[in-house]
């Protein structure tokens, strides 16, 4: 049985991955900072701090053996004009979204090295794709794990190991509902379902499904992409 991590795996799309790489068969652990106390898939682990990380993976490992599947879905987001973003709330964005997945990848490696198989899946966004207006700092982080992934594909799969993004479209999840209360999305996720050629908000599950046959021995021929999955917007 083959061992998963994914980060951000208390809520939301990480939660819902979590979910399906188990029904799938994996054994998951789920790295989250502030994870459920009564799982016990789930390590505390905050990903902007690689000695967090190390102690979670040494108890996944000791528990679950060597991790050679990996989903960074940890995330946090941001809006504000680019005039009003100060460096230190810059630096917060970029330092989850991209040096978290910097921290997580360096951490797994070498399992997936010694395994000669590995499995890399980076939740990036599809806002990377088509630029956001008042999220620079976001979309940034966002378009650099694009950048990284496709690095990484070229580097690692001589290793037998695949390395690609999924950047979700709209997402039914605690993060979108909290951006929705704060006015923030230009619209209600209403406005922007009619907005979507598939009309219809995405679910964590969709997220998830694309995530599964990503990691799937199937896919070992695909690697490098960025897999869009957001209802025919920002393609
Ligand atoms: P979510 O419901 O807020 O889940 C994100 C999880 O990551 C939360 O449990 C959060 O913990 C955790 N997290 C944040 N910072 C962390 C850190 N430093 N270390 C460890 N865990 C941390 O959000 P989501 O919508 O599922 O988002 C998941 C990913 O998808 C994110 O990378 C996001 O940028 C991306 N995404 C989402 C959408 C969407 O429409 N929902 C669209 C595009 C991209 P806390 O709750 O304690 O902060």
């Amino acid at each position: 049985m083959k061992t998963a991590v994914v980060t951000g795996g208390a809520s939301g799309i990480g939660l819902a991955i979590a979910q399906r790489l188990r029904s799938d068969g994996f054994h998951v652990a789920a790295l989250d900072r502030n994870p459920a106390a009564d799982d016990d898939s789930a390590y505390r682990a905050d990903v902007t701090d690689p000695d967090s990380i190390a102690e979670a993976l040494g108890a996944v490992r000791e528990k679950l053996g060597p991790v050679t599947v990996l989903v960074n879905a940890a995330g946090v987001d941001g809006f504000k004009r680019f005039q009003n973003i100060d460096f230190a709330e810059w630096q917060r964005v970029i330092e989850v979204n991209l040096h978290g997945v910097f921290h997580t990848i360096q951490a797994v490696l070498p399992d997936m090295i010694e395994a000669g198989w590995g499995r890399i899946v980076n939740i990036s966004s599809s806002s990377a794709q088509s630029g956001q207006p008042f999220m620079s700092h976001y979309v940034s982080s966002k378009s650099a794990v694009n950048g990284l992934t496709k690095s990484l594909a070229l580097e690692l799969g001589p290793s037998g190991i695949t390395v690609n993004a999924v950047p979700p479209g709209f997402i039914d999840t605690p993060m979108l509902r909290r951006s929705e209360a704060r006015r923030l999305l230009g619209g209600t996720v209403e406005d922007h379902i009619q907005r979507t050629p598939v009309r219809r908000v995405g679910k964590p599950e969709d997220i998830a499904a694309t995530c599964a046959f990503l990691i799937s021995d199937e896919a070992g021929y695909i690697t490098g992409q960025i897999i869009g999955v957001n209802g025919g917007r920002n393609t």
